[in-house]
């Protein structure tokens, strides 16, 4: 069975020494809560329930898979008595607002915690994983009476929450959605229609489900300008608050998939289910962006979680592996043969596997100093410059973190041999469950068209300033750095590029439209490396500082320039082909008919 360490120690120095997160929460309203005393213990009381609790069920979970008995779904064995530890042991509370409930603790911190969740048992952190967007979304959308409904249940985690978007004919396009919403007494709607693909839509882990639905008003625009959301109970609540009722929503049955087993993936029939307005008619789609910018950095989490995962397991079996002597002569004589981690290739898979988690594992701490700020700054231009930011880094979170969390756990098979196809050793499963990430909640491509397209173009390329500019000062500042020229030289180079790159698309598209979608994958690949270059340097930089200092803990540094040194050497010339591609345009990829993609065979 896959074994698993939550990396305190890597965590610890991106939030405290590289990102300075005890001066970021000293500046939060919320953060007086977070003290250092405090962040410790939940950093490791996580990291114990993640081992303890979740990593034990990953595998058994995977293999069991879900039930759909009679209309009602079990999640695999232990799964309900690990979600009971988890909302006991408070969790789902963590970061949520004191006024229903929550903690009142920094996002970031729930983020910490969901990265342990994502690298221990995927499938299990799907059943909570989608309450805390749904309560976001009612928190800022929903009525008094709503809230009052339903905040505290979700925030207790006594109550999960889902997102019903997908249906049977339309994932991306949501305009094309045919869930209908009729008005009927006391302002409640009937909502009739199938979705698709529903994580956790139905369960036994939680007392109930509160369904987030996307649905159509009879008079309703066409497109997506005809959206509207709707709160849909599993069990309407009574008069006390608590489950009566059963609602006209069920699940119809359970997809069979790759990975995630152990998640309920559910079609879910909505047979004139009681459904109550969830903000204005029509502005749905708005509205469930709360909760959709909230998973999306989830998603990219369980990249990162994967990655992490995948790594630790490869770098044992690595070690004690043997397989052959070193090209430079036997580096452990005694033994039969060599330990595979001598061989460069095996090292080349292992630091890029490194390299990834700790590269995704900063990205996606430095990108929760934005959430926090957005959430509970108190300074309006600051909090102005973070919602750009956090515009600009999501759909790379979401997206890049996801590709590369792929190829780190594709990598972490490969190190293992044969015997990573074997399903004891549990990598596979990795691979299998990381696979999704990068699908839903927005493919890739609409990830990369939403970097691009919404939030570069159409902003003439003020957002990507406000980050290339921070770049920037970091490159002026470390100038005269010697010791460091070797990362800011080059990013410098590249921060530059990146720009000229962006007026580059920008200028074709103004001729031709489809230089963007042409463009757009390549464009968001090439920004999530030139984003983890900034923050790998920053890495270099606060290493060397301590190791000039005289460390104890000299080796740990050391692993970190060399791990930076090795991103900017192997992987960020990855930009150039990507920059290639760009500049390639739009032509090969539109000059085929979509039959002549065909000639020479019929299907
Ligand atoms: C296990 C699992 C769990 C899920 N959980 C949920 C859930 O909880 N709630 C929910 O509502 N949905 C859920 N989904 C649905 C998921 O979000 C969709 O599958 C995803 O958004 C893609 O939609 P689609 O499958 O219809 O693909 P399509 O929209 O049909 O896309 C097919 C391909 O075309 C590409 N494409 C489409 N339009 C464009 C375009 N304009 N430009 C460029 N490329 C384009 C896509 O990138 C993709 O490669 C889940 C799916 C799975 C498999």
């Amino acid at each position: 069975m896959p074994d698993y360490q939550a990396p305190l120690r890597d965590l610890r120095f991106v939030m405290d020494e590289m990102l300075d997160y005890p001066a970021h929460y000293a500046r939060l309203p919320a953060g007086e809560e977070a003290s250092p005393d405090v962040v410790a213990a939940i950093l490791e009381e996580g990291a114990r329930f993640a081992r303890e609790v979740l990593l034990p069920l990953n595998q058994s979970g995977d293999q069991e898979g879900c039930r759909l008995e009679g209309g009602e779904v079990k999640a695999p064995q232990g799964f309900k008595a690990a979600y009971a530890q988890y909302v006991e042991g408070g969790w789902p509370s963590l970061a949520a607002d004191p006024e229903h409930g929550g903690q009142g603790l920094p996002h970031s911190l729930a983020m910490v915690l969901n990265e342990m969740i994502c690298a221990t048992n995927l499938a299990w952190g799907m059943y909570p994983g989608l309450s805390h967007g749904a309560a976001d979304a009612l928190r800022h959308h929903g009525t008094d009476e709503q809230k009052a409904t339903y905040l505290t249940k979700l925030v207790e985690g006594t109550w999960t929450g889902t997102m019903c978007l997908t249906e049977p004919h339309c994932g991306t396009d949501l305009g094309l959605i045919k869930t209908r919403a009729l008005p009927t007494e006391g302002g409640a709607y009937a909502i009739t229609g199938t979705k698709i693909f529903i994580s956790a839509g139905e369960h036994d882990l939680a007392e109930n489900i509160v369904h987030l639905v996307l649905a159509k008003l009879p008079d309703a625009p066409e497109g997506s300008k005809g959206i509207s959301l709707f709160v849909v109970p599993k069990f309407l609540p009574d008069a006390d608050g608590n489950p009566g009722e059963r609602n006209g929503v069920v699940c119809g049955s359970l997809e069979h998939k790759m990975g995630i087993h152990g998640n309920a993936t559910c079609v879910m029939n909505f047979d004139g289910a009681k459904g109550f307005l969830v903000g204005a008619p029509n502005k749905g789609l708005a509205c469930m962006f709360t909760m959709m910018n909230a998973a999306r950095i989830g998603v990219g989490i369980q990249g990162l979680g994967l990655a992490e995962a995948s790594f630790q397991n490869a770098l044992a079996y690595a070690r004690d592996r043997l397989q052959m002597r070193a090209l430079s002569g036997p580096k452990a004589p005694e033994k039969a043969a060599d330990p595979i981690i001598v061989h460069p290739d095996v090292r080349r898979m292992l630091l890029t596997q490194k390299a990834f988690a700790e590269g995704g594992r900063m990205l996606v701490l430095y990108t929760a100093q934005m959430i926090d700020i957005v959430e509970h700054g108190s300074d309006a231009a600051e909090q102005e410059r973070a919602e750009t930011l956090l515009g600009l880094l999501t759909p790379i979170v979401k997206a890049f973190l996801t590709e590369v969390g792929f190829e780190a756990t594709n990598e972490g098979v490969q190190v293992f041999g044969g015997h990573g196809f074997i399903q004891e050793w549990g990598m596979e499963q990795l691979v299998r469950d990381a696979r999704i990430t990068r699908l839903y909640e927005g493919t890739t491509g609409i990830q990369a068209l939403d970097l691009l397209g919404r939030k570069v173009l159409m902003s003439q390329g003020e957002s990507l300033k406000v980050f290339t500019k921070e770049i920037h000062k970091f490159c002026q500042a470390e100038e005269g750095n010697r010791a460091l020229a070797e990362f800011v030289r080059p990013l410098a180079k590249l921060n530059a590029e990146w720009g000229e790159l962006t007026m580059g698309i920008g200028m074709k598209a103004m001729a031709d439209r489809e230089e963007v979608g042409a463009a757009s994958v390549d464009y968001l690949m090439y920004s999530g490396y030139v984003t983890l270059a900034y923050l790998f340097a920053r890495a270099a930089r606060q290493a060397q500082a301590t190791l000039a200092e005289g460390s104890e803990d000299a080796a740990f540094y050391r692993g970190k320039l060399n791990t930076a040194r090795f991103y900017f050497e192997r992987l960020l010339p990855r930009t150039r082909t990507h920059k290639q591609a760009i500049e390639a345009g739009a032509e090969s990829l539109m000059a085929m008919s979509a039959e002549d993609f065909g000639r020479g065979f019929e299907l």
